[in-house]
Parts: structure tokens; sequence; C-alpha cells
């Protein structure tokens, strides 16, 4: 099928997008990646009477250390996070959940901004962005306000944007260089959406004990799922085999899955709990290497 009919712009400026939502309000759709937004278009599953393309809005493509945090612009494609030596050196986690987006093609157009504003429930990015505590930027009408994560994701496939809203850029927290971290999931070909992920990071102190943990879940719940109670189990405690046993079993009790074509519930939370067990295996054994 093709698109409905649709009104085209391509602003090159972000204030001559937001007047374009302002005029249009719930009738406009930003385009950015398309990788999400295509398909319901040609299926006409959404019939927007204008499309704003941000593809031109080149300034908010940009990834970008301030201090202990790493920026960046809601229009950067999959592929530039992948490949990028500053993301891989301080936020490795990150490198390593966005390999599983889809593939080269779909990493090449797919943008931070796009999978954070469609905020499909099993993608990887709302995943780690949350576990990563992060901060998103919004553009409106009235001016800029910040978001955390955790608020952001509402619902299934609901996030807290107004219809005359951008999300410009992702403000991810930078963890200590002693801290270890893991993402795992499970799907039935590499570039699928995950039947489950984990997205996991542990930091020591001196002791050696989980001074912080972060278990955040995809998949398995209609928005990111913080695995709390398996965070509180670790913190303060040596990272053994029991306690991550014990942790996997809280995050798997936890987690709300689907039943659909690709799994049961009962089967995606005896996922949870391997990946789980997995994810905090690695992300604690990084961590012991990181502080010799
Ligand atoms: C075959 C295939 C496999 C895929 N596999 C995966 C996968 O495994 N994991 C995964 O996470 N994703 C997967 N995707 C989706 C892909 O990652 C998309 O890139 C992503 O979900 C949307 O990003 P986009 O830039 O393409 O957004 P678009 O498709 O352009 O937009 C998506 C939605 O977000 C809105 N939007 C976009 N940018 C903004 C913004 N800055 N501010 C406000 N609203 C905005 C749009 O209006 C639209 O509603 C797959 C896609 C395909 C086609």
């Amino acid at each position: 099928m093709k698109p409905a009919q649709f009104d085209y712009f391509a602003p090159a400026k972000i204030r001559d997008a937001l007047a374009l939502l302002e005029e249009y309000k719930d009738e406009a759709k930003i385009l950015a990646g398309g990788q999400s937004l295509m398909p319901l278009l040609n299926m006409r599953l959404a019939r927007p009477r204008a499309l704003i393309d941000i593809n031109r809005i080149t300034s908010h493509s940009y990834i970008r250390r301030e201090n202990s945090v790493l920026a960046i612009g809601a229009l950067t494609r999959h592929r530039e996070i992948e490949t990028s030596p500053l993301v891989r050196q301080k936020c490795p986690v990150l490198a390593e959940a966005v390999r599983w987006i889809g593939y080269p093609q779909i990493r090449n157009r797919g943008t931070m901004g796009g999978s954070l504003a469609h905020a499909h429930p099993a993608a990887e990015l709302p995943a780690v962005v949350t576990a990563l505590r992060g901060e998103l930027r919004v553009i409106g009408p009235a001016g800029e306000r910040t978001v955390k994560a955790e608020e952001f994701f509402q619902g299934f496939f609901t996030v807290a944007l107004e219809p005359n809203e951008i999300l410009s850029e992702v403000r991810l927290a930078l963890w200590p260089k002693n801290a270890g971290f893991s993402f795992k999931e499970i799907n039935r070909r590499h570039g699928d959406f995950a039947i489950a992920g984990v997205a996991a990071l542990i930091s020591l102190n001196e002791r050696k004990e989980c001074a912080e943990s972060s278990i955040v879940l995809a998949g398995v719940n209609p928005t990111p799922l913080r695995a709390k109670r398996s965070e509180k189990l670790l913190k303060g405690r040596k990272i053994t085999r029991d306690i991550i046993e014990t942790a996997a079993a809280l995050a798997a009790e936890d987690s709300d899955p689907p039943s659909d074509v690709h799994g049961s519930a009962d089967y995606r939370r005896e996922l949870v709990k391997v990946i789980v067990r997995r994810a905090l295996e690695e992300a604690g054994a990084r961590a012991m290497q990181n502080e010799k």
C-alpha cells in the first residue's frame, strides 16, 4: 500500500518545525529516520495531514561529552552511535545495545530521537537510556524542558511528548571508570525485536561490593522496566553466584510480559531469569576487571 496524501515540509531550523507543529497540531507527524513511521504510513495505520521531515535540521545530530554527561542529539543515527569511539569509551553499554537494532540499513537511517519517541516496548534504546538514568530534552512553543527517562516512557507506545513538542537531546550520566556493564537479549534472528532484553550496570566500592547497580528490562512490560528489587538486593553485597541467582529470580517475578506469537508470558519470564543472570555475571566480572 501507499500512504494517504499529506503535505510535506522539510524545515532546516527547529523553530520552523515547531511553527509547523503549532499550525497542524496533532494532525502532523515528525519524520526522522522513517524506519518506524514509514511502515505505519504505508499501511495507513497513521494518516497525518502534514509530515514534518526534520532531517535537514543537522544541528541536532551530534555526540559530545559535557563533563560527566554524554549528550546525544535526537537526530543522531544509530550507526553514528555504534561507530563512535567516544560512545565505546565512555558509554560502552550503549555501543553494545545499538548493534542489536535491526540491520545495517535500518541503523543507517534510524535515529536516537525516533526510537525514544516511538517507544516500542522491546526496543533497545529506551531500555539503555533508562538504565543510564537518562534525561531527555524536549522543545516546545513555551521553550525547553527536561524529562527523566523513567517518566518519559508512560505506556505502550506512549511518551511524555505533547503534539507540539520535539525531542531534541538525550543526556546520559557517565558511570565511573570501574563500572561493569552488559547488554543481553534473546530474539529469533539477530535484527528482530527482542523477545526479552536487559541492560545492566554495576559499580563497586573499595571493598569490591556493589556500590550501585542499574538493571532495566525490555520486551517484558509496556515500558522499560527497572528491576528495582534486584538493584536493592545487590547494593552493598559482593556479586556472588547466589546473589545473582536471587536478583535474576526477582527481576523475573517483577516483569509483566505479554503472551504473543513469539512466546508465552511464562516463557518470557524464564528468559528474563536467564538473561539477567548472564548480564549480571558479565557486568560483575567486567567491574572486577576494571578495578585492577
Ligand atoms: C525491519 C526493521 C527492524 C527493526 N528492528 C528494530 C530493533 O530490533 N530494535 C529497535 O529498537 N528498533 C528496530 N526498528 C526500528 C528502528 O530502530 C527505528 O529507527 C526507530 O524505532 C525509529 O527511529 P526513526 O528515526 O526511524 O523514527 P521515525 O520512524 O522517523 O519516527 C518514529 C516516531 O517518532 C516520532 N519522532 C521521531 N523523531 C522525533 C523527535 N525528534 N521528536 C519527536 N518525535 C519524533 C515520529 O513522529 C514517529 O511517530 C526496526 C525497523 C525496521 C523497519
